[in-house]
């Protein structure tokens, strides 16, 4: 799938549309989900064009994919609900039709300050 740089998250990226941040670094920008799904619900996308997880492990290079895994690790911490600093978290990314994915830039879901509950619905 060609990317969509008129995406939501897109938009976000480049400051076009409003976000309640909670980090952003030279790889990563996290900010809460606006539809939250439990007590914490944040996201954690890629500052890169990647439509996917399959796109960007195809595409993106090792210091994009290390920057991304160490700020879901950075995020949680900051929310408090890492293994160091709190009870865990469930972490999910929908891929493409079958997935369920909406918004078609990678994105990571945080989701804790609770239990999470079932897998997969
Ligand atoms: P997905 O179904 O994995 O593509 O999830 C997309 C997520 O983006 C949903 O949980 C939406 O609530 C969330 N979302 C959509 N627009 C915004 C926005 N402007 N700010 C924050 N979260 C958003």
């Amino acid at each position: 799938m060609t990317y969509d740089k008129n995406n939501i998250f897109a938009k976000i990226l480049r400051a076009e549309i409003p976000c309640e941040k909670i980090y952003e670094d030279e790889f990563v920008l996290s900010f809460y989900d606006i539809n939250p799904q439990k007590k914490i619900h944040v996201l954690v996308i890629p500052k890169g064009e990647f439509t996917d997880l399959d796109d960007f492990s195809n595409n993106a290079n090792p210091d994009e994919i290390t920057g991304l895994i160490k700020g879901i690790n950075i995020v949680a911490n900051k929310l408090g609900i890492s293994t160091k600093n709190g009870k865990g978290y469930r972490v999910l990314s929908n891929i493409s039709e079958h997935g369920g994915q909406e918004v078609p830039h990678l994105h990571f879901h945080l989701f804790g300050g609770e239990k999470v509950g079932k897998m997969v619905e």
